[in-house]
């Protein structure tokens, strides 16, 4: 962790300040509440759906292209064929999004049914926060004409890089027709200085699980279209997480599981309508809702 303190890999590590949590505070620290209760008061809670998400891609690597195989084990592995996912791309990173490779995986992830979504449009893993409101505004009108153009549909999901957000990017975000979405899990697979391996993959999803749970419990999360839909983040960029992914998968079904927390017939989203409808309802509107993120201290990095 020190030599990732010394090491940045995306430009300067920013703290996502705003999420109102410091990393002394814990993660019960907030109320975490993401949206009001869909459903209060009605007994037992819908049962939860993974909506996978991924960050930072996609790959512009011409071998073992860890965003390809992330596509390929989606559609088939060992737990549900056919899973589709949101990809929260960088259109114009230089080793990814801008490039021949990187443009027509993005292209791919949307013709084989994933919903693409916007995480930046600089060349590097920039924090809007840290952007004038002109630079952002122009940033995130480039991104969307970018995925426009090469999905021909315009990205409505947004997640900041960083995780730092405020009133004033949440409002950008908005007048450019996006919404944003955070996680309830994270993975922790955050490419960091050649150290892209979890130590405690297993742990590390039970934790975030367990505290979802309790906002499950409580009927504090929104249901859509019969199940709580519980996000979770990958990155794709991340050659570890493209070779394990089949078995994240099984962590994630195992750790609901242990903390008997029922899962959907299909336990992962299969159909993009339905997953863009999920993201929505799980999306922050407001800038003061301040939801708690997991493993934040893990979060910088990311
Ligand atoms: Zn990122």
């Amino acid at each position: 962790m020190l030599l990732a303190l010394l090491l940045p890999l995306h430009g300067t590590p920013a703290w996502s300040a705003d999420a109102g949590a410091s990393p002394d505070k814990g993660m019960d620290s907030g109320a975490g509440m993401v949206v009001p209760a869909a459903f209060p008061g009605t007994g037992t809670p819908a049962p939860i759906r993974f909506l996978l998400s991924f960050d930072d891609g996609p790959s512009a690597a011409g071998s073992g292209n860890p965003t390809v195989n992330i596509l390929e084990k989606l559609a088939h592995n060992r737990w549900q064929d056919g899973i589709k996912a949101i990809f929260f791309t960088q259109t114009r990173a230089w080793n990814g999004g801008n490039t021949d490779v990187g443009r027509q995986l993005i292209k791919r992830e949307h013709e084989d049914g994933h919903l693409v979504a916007f995480h930046s449009a600089t060349m590097f893993h920039a924090n809007h926060r840290f952007m004038s409101t002109k630079t952002l505004d122009a940033s995130l009108e480039r991104g969307v004409a970018d995925l426009t153009s090469t999905t021909g549909v315009a990205p409505t999901l947004v997640r900041p890089p960083f995780w730092a957000y405020d009133a004033e990017t949440l409002e950008l975000y908005h007048k450019h027709g996006m919404q944003m979405l955070l996680t309830d899990l994270n993975a922790n697979d955050g490419k960091v200085y050649g150290i892209n391996f979890s130590w405690h993959k297993r742990a590390n999803m039970l934790k975030h699980l367990a505290e979802t749970r309790k906002r499950w419990a409580a009927g504090s999360m929104p249901a859509v279209d019969g199940s709580t839909p519980v996000v979770v983040t990958f990155h794709d960029v991340n050659t570890y997480t493209s070779r394990h992914i089949e078995e994240y998968l099984e962590i994630l079904l195992d750790v609901a599981r242990e903390l008997e927390m029922p899962v959907a017939a299909k336990p992962f989203y299969d159909e993009r309508a339905e997953l863009e409808r999920a993201a929505m309802a799980a999306t922050v509107r407001d800038a003061q809702a301040k939801p708690a993120l997991p493993g934040l201290w893990n979060w910088l990095w990311q």
